[in-house]
């Protein structure tokens, strides 16, 4: 629970339209980078106001990512980099919560609005976000990431234009905490690489938080998916998101690229890699069409070698490194090509959330953790012991409250639950 003379997060002395002068926050800070159970700490800090075409919301609940790992490590760059005017990160990219307070110019929202929030922000008054892509604006942040006033606290303030009517049929943690991971998984596949039904697709991670979603989506405009996983677990969740079979990555262990590997080594790399190729032919019926990355220099040869002649990886991150190395012959002679990624622009986020709204992608929750677990989460998270997506109840007094409509809520991750 947060130290003594702290709020809980669940009690607010204001209505809507009025903000506390102060709140409860896990606050990442530049001498404290380490391992997130360190890292974060819970502070007593003031309430941002809303600027121009921003909004604060009040947070019902919070969706662990990754990336705050890589805040709260401070690799491979220090998020403070990206917002130097604050010595503070109040990190967290997913929320689901309530208007408290709306900034001048703001015309669609309004203070007691239930919404869910996306993670882009760039500046109104650059070009690219009106004609090209705000993912190509200069402005272009992560919110709770490249900037502070994430989701980790009582109060967030965000863009206007990162607000998304809050689904129904979800209560707060599950509207909390698929957004990020999902509008990713959603623009990879639907826009990058125009999935169609009858694709084969490669998933790494599938049981991961991009995964389970890439998993799904896969199922949902009939494309046959493989999931890589590391444990029978994991493999028995993907089977039941939808996917044609499951590979567990330690029987194929020898295919990792560590780097720095001698002829001989990287022949016998190698040699793994082309049984693995074998493994997902004998599930898919053919190389795939798509492989699914995010995974980086342990397995990007990998998946340029066994991506089908013109197949695409499509490729947000590089957790085990982002200096990739692969032999580019099976590039060109084959005419594959690698897309990068990242996160979703606005209208991706809201056609992306319909599905939601309908129920044909669920929210896949493994742990729902109070206020008090951020840090233990982002631990979690870091020693890849979790299944699909962790919420935290900020706002939220228990779980299940928020559900406005009848729906088939989330599904949930431990197998057998
Ligand atoms: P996650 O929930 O931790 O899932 C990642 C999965 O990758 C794990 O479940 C794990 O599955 C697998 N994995 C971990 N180490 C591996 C290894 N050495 N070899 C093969 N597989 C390994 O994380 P996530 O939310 O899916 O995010 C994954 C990465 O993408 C992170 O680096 C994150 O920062 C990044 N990301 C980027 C964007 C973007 O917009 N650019 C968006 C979302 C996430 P198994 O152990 O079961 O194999």
């Amino acid at each position: 629970m947060p130290s003594a003379g702290l709020r809980t997060a669940a009690e607010i002395q204001v209505e809507p339209g009025t903000l506390p002068q102060r709140m409860t926050a896990w606050v990442i800070r530049e001498e404290r980078f380490g391992e997130p159970i360190d890292a974060f700490q819970l502070e007593e800090i003031a309430v941002p106001e809303p600027g121009a075409l921003e909004v604060v919301v009040r947070v019902m609940a919070a969706g662990v990512n990754y990336n705050n790992v890589w805040a709260a490590l401070g690799k491979p760059v220090s998020v403070f980099r990206s917002h130097p005017d604050e010595d503070h990160h109040i990190g967290g990219s997913d929320a689901s919560g309530i208007v408290w307070k709306v900034g001048p110019g703001v015309t669609r929202w309004k203070p007691g609005d239930e919404v869910v929030i996306h993670c882009n922000q760039a500046s109104y008054e650059d070009p690219e976000v009106h004609g090209l892509d705000p993912m190509a604006a200069p402005s272009q942040k992560i919110w709770g990431y490249e900037t502070s006033w994430g989701s980790f606290a009582e109060f967030t303030r965000v863009q206007a234009q990162q607000l998304i009517e809050k689904p129904g049929a979800l209560s707060w943690e599950e509207a909390a905490s698929y957004g990020l991971v999902y509008f990713t998984a959603y623009r990879m596949l639907i826009d990058q690489c125009e999935l169609q039904a009858g694709h084969k697709v490669l998933i790494w991670g599938a049981a991961g938080g991009l995964g389970v979603f890439a998993t799904q989506l896969c199922a949902a405009a009939g494309a046959q998916c493989v999931g890589v996983v590391s444990s029978e677990e994991k493999g028995e969740l993907v089977t039941k998101l939808g996917a044609k079979g499951y590979i567990n990555r330690n029987d194929f262990a020898g295919m990792m690229r560590k780097g720095g590997e001698s002829p001989a080594e990287e022949k016998e790399r190698f040699g793994v890699a082309r049984q693995f190729g074998k493994a997902v032919k004998e599930i898919l019926g053919d190389a795939p069409d798509i492989v699914f990355e995010h995974v980086g220099k342990a397995t990007f040869p990998t998946s340029v070698f066994v991506v089908k002649p013109f197949g695409k990886v499509v490729i947000c991150a590089g957790t085990t490194g982002f200096d990739l190395d692969f032999d580019v012959r099976y590039l060109w002679m084959r005419q594959k090509q690698i897309i990068g990624s990242h996160f979703a622009n606005a209208y991706q986020c809201h056609k992306a959330n319909e599905l939601i709204e309908q129920g044909v992608i669920r929210p896949v929750l493994w742990r729902t953790m109070g206020f008090d677990g951020v840090a233990k989460a982002h631990q979690l998270m870091r020693d890849n012991e979790h299944l699909g997506k962790i919420s935290i109840l900020v706002g939220a007094e228990t779980e299940g409250l928020g559900r406005t409509e009848d729906g088939p809520g989330a599904i949930m991750a431990e197998v057998g639950a």
